[in-house]
C-alpha cells in the first residue's frame, strides 16, 4: 500500500458504509478500492486487474452500494462470478457492507441448488443477483430474473470464468441487460478474449492495475507456510515456540484481528502487543519502545500502523494474513533484517491465495520455499528444554531458603520420595493445560504447481475419498451438480451406497468456523469408529457444526467414544439428529443435496449479522 492511501471517508461513501466497515474491522483502503472506488461512485465503467485477496470485492461493492436505490423491487445490480463459492463469498461480502442498510437484499444463485427457493426471493425482490452465469441465463430465459431495471453489472475473475469455457454465456447475459448500466470488469490477467469484451461492451473504461514490481532484501530469508489442518492460531503459537526469535511482529488485516490475536498470544503465555490504526501517537511510541526494550516481544500489526517501523531486534516477520500486494509484502518483510542483521518471514498462505504467493514471487524475482509447521515432536523438545531452563535458572538465581525448608519438612514428615515431591510440583505449576502437545493427524500438503492457482490436494489419506479437483470446483455450475468438489464427492458415495444401508443422521459441533473439510470427518469417524470410509454417508458443513449419515444402529460405546473425539481442536460431540433438529440455522446454506428430499428446500438466503471479514 501506499503512504499517500487516502480514508474510506475520503473516498465519498456513506456514513451507513462506513459504519459496516468499523464494524468488520477496515481500517484503510487498499489500492484497488482507493483507485477503483471513485470512479464508480462517479458512475464510470472500470476495468480492474486485480487478483483474489486485493480487496476487490470491496472495491465494486462499496460504490454499488453507496448508490443503490433501496426502493426498487427489481434487481439493480447483477455481479457474474465463476464458480458458486465465489458467488457465495461476494454475496456475504456484500451483505456484511450492507448490515446498516434496513430492508437490504440479496441473492446468490448458482447451479446445484434448488430453483424454490431462488424464485420465491426473486419474486419477493432484491437488490442485488449475484450468479454463475449458466443459473443466471436459466434464470433470464425463464423469466424469472428481469434485467430491465439493472444499472451495475459487475463481472468478477473475468479470466477465469474465460478460462471455463463461460465467455460466451457472459456476452449472451450482457447482450440483455439495459444499455445505460454502469460496467466492472475485474480480471488478474487479460487476455485478447476479456480485453474484446471489453472493448466491445464498456465506455470510456477507467483501467485500474496496481503496480507491483518490487525488491527484497538479500538478507531475509523467505518461507510460506500453506495453511491447511492446524489453524492459524495454532501455527503461530507453534512457530513461536520452535523457531529461536527476538522479537517477531505479525501482520493481520484488520484492527480487529490485532487485538483478538495479541490476546490470545497473551493468553498462551507469549508476551504480545496490538499495534493499529486506533492506537493514539502516545501508546504506539510506548509499545515500540516496550519493544525496543525486550519488555514485550510480539507486535501483532496491521500495514498502516507498522509503517516506518524500524526496531533492529525484529528477526522475524509473520504475515498471519496474505496482503494485498507486492509492494506491501516488501514493505513488511522489510520490519526485519534491518542494520546489516539477517531476518526471517513466514508467510501464511490459503490455498485460494496462492495465485498471491506466485505474484508476490514473480515481481520480487525471488523463490519463497515452503516451510513445515514444528511438528509436535519438535514442541515437545523444545518445551521440554525450556522447562529445564527455567528450573536451572530459578536454582541458581537463589532466595529459595524458604521454599528448601518448607519441602524439606514435609518431605521428612511425610516420608515423601524427593522426585516424587518436585513432579507434584511441576505439575502444580503446570495447571490443567497439558505440558506435552499431541499430533492430531499429518499435515496436509497441498501441491502449488496447479496451473489455475489454486492448488489441488496431494492427500496421502487412508479413506483418499476426495478427488483431486481445482480450487473452485472447477466445473462451476455447468452441470447443475455437486457443490464444493468435496461435498459433492460424499454425496456421490452415499447416493450408492444409500440403496444397502439405513443410515441416519448425526450432528457434530465442528464446522466451517473451524475450517474442517469432509476429509477430516471420514478421517476421524473411520479411525476412531472402525467405520470403513465407504460407509460414511453425506455430510454437510454449516458454519458453526455439521451434519454426518452414518450407518444406523451404531453401538452406543462407539457412539459415546465418538463424542470425545477431537476435530480441528473441538470435540465433535456427536449426536443424533431428530428430524427438524439441527440445531441453529447455518448462516450460509449448504448446498442442495443430490438426494431426494422430504424436507423443504432450504431458502439460499444469506446471513444477517456481519462477519468480521479476515483471512482466514
Ligand atoms: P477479496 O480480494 O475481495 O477476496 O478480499 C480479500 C480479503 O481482504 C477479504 O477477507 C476481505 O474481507 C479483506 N479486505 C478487503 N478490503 C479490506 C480492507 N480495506 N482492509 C482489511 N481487509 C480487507
Amino acid at each position: 500500500m501506499s503512504n499517500e492511501s487516502p480514508s474510506f471517508e475520503e473516498l465519498g461513501l456513506n456514513s451507513k458504509l462506513l459504519k459496516a466497515l468499523k464494524d468488520v474491522g477496515y481500517e484503510t483502503p487498499s489500492p484497488i478500492q482507493s483507485q477503483s472506488i471513485p470512479p464508480l461512485l462517479e458512475g464510470r465503467d472500470i476495468i480492474g486487474q486485480a487478483q483474489t485477496g486485493t480487496g476487490k470485492t470491496a472495491a465494486f461493492a462499496l460504490p454499488i452500494l453507496s448508490n443503490l436505490n433501496l426502493t426498487q423491487k427489481t434487481p439493480q445490480v447483477l455481479v457474474l462470478a465463476p464458480t458458486r463459492e465465489l458467488a457465495i463469498q461476494v454475496a456475504e461480502a456484500f451483505q456484511a457492507y450492507a448490515h446498516h442498510m434496513k430492508g437490504f437484499h440479496i441473492l446468490p444463485i448458482y447451479g446445484g441448488q434448488g430453483y424454490e427457493g431462488q424464485l420465491r426471493a426473486l419474486r419477493r425482490g432484491v437488490h442485488v443477483v449475484v450468479g454463475t452465469p449458466g443459473r443466471v441465463m436459466d434464470h433470464i430465459r425463464k423469466g424469472t430474473l428481469v434485467l430491465d431495471g439493472l444499472s451495475h453489472l459487475v463481472l468478477d475473475e473475468a479470466d477465469e470464468m474465460l478460462r471455463m469455457g463461460f465467455i460466451d454465456d457472459v456476452e449472451w447475459i450482457m447482450e440483455r441487460t439495459p444499455k445505460e448500466r454502469q460496467i466492472a470488469l475485474f480480471s488478474a490477467t487479460m487476455p485478447p478474449e476479456i480485453a474484446k469484451v471489453a472493448k466491445a461492451y464498456l465506455t470510456d473504461p477507467v483501467l485500474v492495475k496496481i503496480e507491483t514490481k518490487t525488491r527484497t532484501a538479500e538478507t531475509i530469508n523467505q518461507r510460506y507456510w500453506p495453511v491447511s489442518r492446524v489453524n492459524k492460531l495454532d501455527a503461530v503459537t507453534r512457530i513461536l515456540e520452535a523457531e529461536t526469535f527476538d522479537a517477531m511482529i505479525i501482520f493481520v488485516r484488520t484492527k480487529t484481528t490485532t487485538v483478538e490475536l495479541a490476546e490470545r498470544l497473551e493468553a498462551r503465555g507469549f508476551r504480545a502487543s496490538a499495534l493499529n490504526g486506533d492506537i493514539t501517537q502516545k501508546l504506539r511510541e510506548r509499545t515500540v519502545d516496550q519493544l525496543k526494550k525486550g519488555q514485550i516481544d510480539i507486535l501483532v500489526a496491521t500495514d498502516v500502523a507498522a509503517r516506518g517501523l524500524d526496531v533492529d531486534r525484529i528477526s522475524h516477520v509473520l504475515n498471519y494474513d496474505i496482503p494485498y500486494d507486492t509492494e506491501s509484502y516488501v514493505h513488511r518483510i522489510g520490519r526485519t533484517g534491518r542494520a546489516g542483521r539477517t531476518g526471517e518471514a513466514i508467510l501464511f498462505v490459503a490455498r485460494r491465495e496462492m495465485r498471491m504467493l506466485r505474484t508476490i514471487e514473480k515481481s520480487t524475482g525471488k523463490d519463497i520455499e515452503q516451510m513445515l509447521l514444528p511438528s509436535a515432536a519438535d514442541i515437545n523438545e523444545q518445551r521440554l528444554l525450556k522447562f529445564k531452563q527455567r528450573l536451572s535458572e530459578t536454582i541458581e538465581s537463589g532466595g529459595l531458603d524458604f521454599f528448601e525448608t518448607m519441602i524439606s519438612e514435609h518431605i521428612a514428615k511425610n516420608d515423601e520420595d524427593p522426585v516424587k515431591v518436585a513432579a507434584a510440583l511441576a505439575k502444580l505449576l503446570q495447571g490443567d493445560s497439558p505440558f506435552l502437545l499431541t499430533e492430531q493427524r499429518e499435515p496436509e500438503r497441498f501441491n502449488r504447481d496447479t496451473s489455475d492457482g489454486g492448488g489441488k490436494f496431494d492427500r496421502n489419506s487412508k479413506n483418499g475419498s476426495r478427488k483431486e479437483r481445482g480450487p473452485r470446483g472447477e466445473r462451476g455450475d455447468r452441470g447443475d451438480r455437486g457443490d464444493r468438489g468435496e461435498r459433492a464427492d460424499r454425496s456421490d458415495r452415499s447416493a450408492k451406497r444409500d440403496k444397502d444401508v439405513d443410515m441416519e443422521t448425526f450432528r457434530v459441533e465442528v464446522g466451517h468456523n473451524d475450517e474442517v473439510r469432509p476429509g477430516d470427518l471420514v478421517g476421524a469417524i473411520a479411525n476412531e469408529a472402525g467405520i470403513e470410509s465407504q460407509y460414511i454417508g453425506h455430510i454437510k458443513i454449516y458454519d458453526e457444526y455439521s451434519t454426518v449419515d452414518l450407518p444406523s444402529g451404531m453401538p452406543r460405546e462407539v457412539q459415546k467414544h465418538l463424542q470425545k473425539v477431537w476435530v480441528r481442536q473441538k470435540q465433535l460431540k456427536l449426536a443424533a439428529v431428530k428430524d427438524g433438529a439441527r440445531g441453529p440455522k447455518a448462516r450460509v446454506k449448504p448446498m442442495e443435496d443430490r438426494k431426494p428430499k422430504k424436507k423443504k428446500p432450504e431458502e439460499p438466503k444469506i446471513g444477517r449479522k456481519p462477519r468480521k471479514r479476515e483471512a482466514n
